[in-house]
């Protein structure tokens, strides 16, 4: 059975490239009803830290993406890992290398001259360990083939070939005793036997690496995909400036994590023209051969986009915890029951002009907010003399409405327009600048409704003053 795994390092934030990862990854096993694992690549002590892991944590269970094994935490399986490479090792397909530092200057140096990239020259691998200096430190190095090649059918870029002459005896155990990262990921690949590793094509020159210890050790080598990278809406290297990076961020900027996920699958996999995916649907599509071979751009215009279409569809209640979330610690609102009950009543209107939760929060708040409301400028500017006094009228007329509901009210606005001469919009952007302190809103038959009579009656006494 299919078996794959996300193995960050916790060295800093949850990238949106490693996140597809983790989804195309997730996807690809629940596709061929296999399994989802996870696998913390903490070895860099310096360098891992424990909230690092709390925001992998946090940053997958946000986006759905729930492993179905407890984590494996790398720097765990350390023993395992020296175990490994002291098989290689009896078996003859690693060495004890007793290079000094100064001889490893002396390769790098020359190999910077000559132009070329550093290589280790393999001073150690017919040499007798007993002609090394007594108690003198070593590393382990895997004793690569020098002939022939390695082949690499990558189920995203093809088929590659790497010469072996072309990679050196790679270090596999440190002269401290500490495995090797590339070391440290076939033994854990196969220990947790999966079946496909899925990563970014930054890996690719670990993959040929990795597939000399596979080979060495008489294991079955997991197929290999490697997925383009994610750059900026300029075609380079996404980074800061060209705005979020991380799960974190995308959260915090008011996206939904259906919203994320449906746009990163998008972002490199394709299925005809279908662009809004549920995860049923993307679990039942997916597959490695949509992934396409060359860099995605990230287009903020168009994730914005698919969010509002996520938004539509949300339900009600799950939007008003999260709009209530938002505003809290908001200043000049009162987020009693009374306001959660309003936002909850026009949350369906709410969420039909919003493109984040940011901005649906920001269109909620004036329902929390107590008389005086704060007016912005638009709104001010409709509040002239002459729609005062038809707002004075227009609560008198709106008072004895009942039910105080939506179609009742608008009943009543239409019927008062009529009577005074008026266009519907001339009642209605008056009212609307008294109720929410702005020029735009849901209906305001709706709104209206949503704040309640006394409420209604309250903010019209309050603009007309
Ligand atoms: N830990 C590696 C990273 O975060 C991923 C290794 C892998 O997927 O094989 O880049």
């Amino acid at each position: 059975t299919v078996r794959t795994r996300f193995a960050p390092s916790p060295t800093g934030l949850l990238h949106i490239g490693n996140a597809r990862a983790a989804l195309f990854n997730f996807l690809f096993a629940r596709h061929h009803g296999g399994q989802f694992l996870l696998r913390i690549e903490d070895t860099d002590k310096e360098r891992s830290t424990q909230r690092a892991v709390d925001v992998i944590f946090e940053g997958l269970d946000w986006m759905g993406l729930t492993p179905d094994e407890p984590p494996v935490f790398q720097s765990t399986c350390q023993a395992r890992h020296t175990e490994v490479a002291l098989e290689l090792l009896a078996k003859g397909h690693a060495y004890k290398c007793f290079c000094t530092q100064d001889e490893l200057k002396q390769m790098r140096e020359q190999a910077q001259a000559e132009g070329r990239p550093p290589r280790y020259n393999g001073m150690w691998r017919d040499r007798d360990p007993s002609e090394a200096p007594p108690g003198a430190p070593y590393t382990i190095r895997l004793r690569a083939p020098q002939e022939g090649e390695t082949v690499v059918n990558d189920l995203v870029q093809g088929e590659i070939r790497v010469a072996n002459a072309e990679m050196d005896d790679m270090i596999i155990l440190r002269a401290d005793g500490t495995p090797t990262y590339l070391h440290a990921v076939v033994c854990d690949d196969h220990d947790m036997r999966i079946t496909h590793v899925i990563r970014g094509d930054d890996h690719m020159t670990n993959t040929f690496r990795q597939s000399q210890i596979y080979a060495l050790m008489g294991w079955e080598r997991p197929h290999f995909a490697h997925l383009p990278l994610i750059h900026g809406p300029d075609g380079a290297k996404l980074s800061k400036r060209h705005g979020a990076q991380s799960v974190v961020e995308f959260k915090e900027e008011g996206f939904l994590p259906e919203a994320l996920n449906n746009y990163l699958l998008r972002l490199g996999w394709g299925h005809g023209d279908a662009e809004v995916l549920s995860r049923d649907e993307q679990i039942r599509l997916f597959d490695l051969d949509g992934v396409g071979r060359s860099a995605s751009r990230m287009d903020y215009t168009k994730l914005t986009h698919l969010n509002g279409v996520w938004l539509r569809q949300a339900d009600d209640d799950r939007l008003t915890a999260e709009v209530l979330q938002r505003l809290e610690g908001r200043e000049g609102l009162r987020l009693d029951a009374v306001a959660r009950t309003r936002i909850r009543t026009l949350m369906s209107g709410l969420k039909e002009r919003a493109r984040t939760l940011v901005d649906l929060a920001d269109s909620a708040a004036f329902l929390a907010r107590d008389i005086p409301l704060p007016m912005d400028a638009k709104a001010s500017s409709l509040l002239t003399p002459d729609a005062r006094g038809l707002l004075r009228d227009l609560a008198a007329a709106l008072a004895p409405v009942e039910p105080f509901a939506p179609a009742e009210i608008d009943a009543a606005l239409r019927q008062f327009a009529e009577q005074q001469g008026r266009k519907l919009g001339q009642v209605a952007q008056p009212l609307r600048a008294a109720l929410t302190g702005s020029s735009m809103s849901p209906g305001i038959d709706a709104t209206a409704a949503a704040l309640g009579r006394d409420e209604v009656m309250a903010r019209i006494g309050a603009a007309i003053g």
